[in-house]
């Protein structure tokens, strides 16, 4: 049987380069897109290329029936090793005074309750209280998460925050089930996330911040992240590891 993997958002970005690294690392894939078929297919093609399987799966991780559909697609492919909880969304500059219900709700829905739905059902697969052979779970937090992202998305920077201290309580909580657990906190990294919160220049901006004085690539994070899916890291959970340049 195939060990399979798990990516939310591996259409584009920080997700995209974590199949390439993982379909090399000999997991077949599964993984999630919430709209951009075109790149997804792209990915998948790539895979393939590679001599890899990466099956795209339409499913927003902020819907709980799509991430069941998600998970069930997976199921088909093998048995799951490692969910990477990658999807997570920023919004347009604002302060705080300024949010809407509507934009805390959707950043919350996908940044937390979708990660942590999904843990939810990779750990009824992976532990070993539930029959499951032990696996790796990474989140994607940020350096948002202790930056606090002042007059930008300071609700971003929380969500991230708590996806740290979910890092934290689930890898105690599963530690000797089998089951790792471990966050990746990027800094500024070149992808499109910052042009789909208003600001296509952002890493070019902000690039003197940070201490190395350059952006980072979403290839430079994926060996992180697969890093810590990767037996060298068997006595690693619990973390959150920065890859940020120094900032
Ligand atoms: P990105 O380039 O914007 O790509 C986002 C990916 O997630 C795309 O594949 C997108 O699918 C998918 N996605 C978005 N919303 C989704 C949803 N509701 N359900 C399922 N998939 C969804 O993002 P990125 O920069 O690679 O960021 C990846 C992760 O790293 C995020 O959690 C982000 O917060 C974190 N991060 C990034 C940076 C950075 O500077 N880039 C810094 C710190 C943390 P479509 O292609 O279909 O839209």
């Amino acid at each position: 049987m195939s060990n399979v993997m798990v990516i939310t958002g591996g259409s584009r970005g920080i997700g995209a380069a974590c199949v390439k690294l993982a379909v090399q690392a000999g997991f077949d894939i599964c993984f999630s897109y919430v709209s951009n078929k075109e790149a997804a297919d792209k990915v998948s093609a790539e895979a393939s290329a590679m001599g890899g399987t990466a099956k795209a799966v339409q499913a927003d991780v902020g819907n709980e029936a799509d991430i069941l559909h998600l998970f069930a697609e997976a199921d088909k492919m093998g048995v799951l090793k490692s969910l990477i909880n990658n999807a997570g969304i920023v919004d347009q500059s604002q302060r705080v005074e300024d949010y809407t219900v509507e934009r805390l709700n959707r950043m919350y829905s996908v940044n937390v309750v979708g990660s942590i739905l999904c843990a939810r059902e990779a750990i009824k697969r992976m532990s070993t209280k539930h029959g499951g052979k032990g696996g790796t779970i990474v989140n994607l937090s940020s350096a948002a998460a202790y930056l606090g992202s002042p007059n930008q998305y300071v609700d971003y920077a929380a969500s991230k925050a708590a996806i740290d201290t979910f890092t934290k309580g689930l890898s105690l909580e599963v530690a000797d089930e089998g089951i790792r657990v471990n966050a990746v906190r990027p800094g500024l990294i070149d992808t499109d996330i910052h042009e789909s919160g208003g600001e296509i220049d952002r890493v070019k901006r902000l690039e003197h911040m940070v201490p190395m004085k350059r952006g980072g690539s979403a290839e430079e994070v994926a060996k992180g992240i697969l890093w810590l899916t990767s037996d060298d890291a068997s006595y690693v959970t619990g973390d959150c590891m920065n890859v940020t340049g120094g900032r």
